[in-house]
């Protein structure tokens, strides 16, 4: 999956949550879009909702222009990275990271190949034989990033991935991420209540309120106007 298209999606959870109002957004091929706004404004289901991990309760989700609402989250191509890494502890960092193409029956050497090249590419090369529980929080982060990455999805969705990082690391790591994504032209959604983040990472900015999508376009066009 390379683009995505919203058209008029709501969602409104079983409590009666309107989370998301009626929102259309595009996201070109290897854009790098961020969805900016305060905790609660319905970034996380937007994102949810791309990933297939909700259903949007009105409007319509397109993958690549085709509409994806019942397609299954595994069926998507889309790799997805959340704030608390969600890495196997008991595993080595080159395993964690290697194992989406063991699920996809990726054989050894290929697998290893990949995860070097990988782990290099995130500064990570070194560390590979140790737990994530023996790493930096930016280290782990990293590592997120890996597995995420390593079956070259087209489409990479990113929710607050910096949130638990302490200041400079969370400087670092943005320069990082925009680097990576654009190195390998993935398209990107990255969510964020951070405006520093959104003006230094971002291709295009969409700024949320209240479920609401109050404004898309350039770091200028939506801080110039
Ligand atoms: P954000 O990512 O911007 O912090 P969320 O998308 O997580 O916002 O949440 C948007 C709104 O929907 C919030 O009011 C939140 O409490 C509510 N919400 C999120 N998930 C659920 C859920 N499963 N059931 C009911 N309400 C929810
Ligand atoms: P975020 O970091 O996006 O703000 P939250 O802390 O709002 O995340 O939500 C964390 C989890 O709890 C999500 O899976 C979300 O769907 C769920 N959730 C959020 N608000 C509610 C709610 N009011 N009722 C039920 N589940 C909720």
């Amino acid at each position: 999956v390379t683009t995505v298209a919203l058209k008029d999606v709501t969602k409104v959870f079983k409590d009666g949550t309107l989370a998301v109002d009626s929102i259309n957004l595009d996201v070109n091929d290897g854009e790098f879009m961020v969805l900016l706004g305060p905790s609660g404004c319905g970034k996380s289901t937007v994102l949810r909702m791309i990933a297939g991990l909700e259903d949007p309760t009105q409007g319509a989700v397109l993958l690549d222009g085709e509409l994806a609402n019942d397609l299954p989250p595994r069926d998507r191509k889309i790799a997805m990275v959340f704030q608390d890494f969600a890495l196997y502890p008991h595993m080595t960092v080159g395993d964690n990271i290697a194992f989406p193409l063991r699920l996809a029956g990726v054989e050894p050497t290929p697998r290893g190949e990949r995860v070097t090249d990988v782990a290099s590419a995130l500064g990570i090369g070194d560390v590979l034989a140790r737990k994530p529980g023996q790493l930096s929080g930016g280290q782990r982060q990293r590592v997120a990033m890996g597995r995420a990455i390593i079956r070259r999805p087209g489409l990479f969705l990113m929710d607050e991935p910096l949130s638990n990082l302490d200041c400079g690391l969370r400087a670092e790591l943005r320069a990082e991420i925009s680097g990576l994504t654009r190195e390998l032209g993935v398209t990107t959604v990255y969510v964020t209540h951070d405006q520093a983040e959104a003006l230094t990472m971002a291709d295009r900015v969409a700024i949320m309120r209240r479920g609401v999508l109050q404004d898309v376009g350039t770091p200028t066009q939506v801080y110039g106007r």
